[in-house]
């Protein structure tokens, strides 16, 4: 049977499907880029009013891994793999 492959386009990982259109969601971003560890979704203590204060508006944290002093604050997103190469098994 024809399987597909897809390439992660952030860490390169690789998955496979037997069905080209479905969305596969790389894991990769939950990890810390740091220590490898599974980070905490990160809820703002500040809902509105915390963004563009640096200039950085439209940077969205989303995880946080606090194994670090201070903590890392990722702003990775989930990355959707795109299965391109068909394989023969
Ligand atoms: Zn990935
Ligand atoms: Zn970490």
């Amino acid at each position: 049977m024809a399987e597909f492959e897809g390439k992660c386009p952030h860490c390169d990982k690789l998955h496979y499907s037997e069905r080209r259109d479905e969305v596969v969601v790389c894991d990769c971003w939950t990890y810390c880029p740091l220590c490898g560890a599974m980070m905490t979704p990160y809820t703002p203590d500040l809902a509105t009013g915390s963004y563009g204060a640096d200039g950085k508006r439209g940077v969205t944290i989303l995880m946080v891994c606090l194994l670090h002093s201070p903590p890392f604050y990722s702003s990775l997103k989930p990355v959707e793999v795109v299965f391109t190469h068909e394989t023969l098994a």
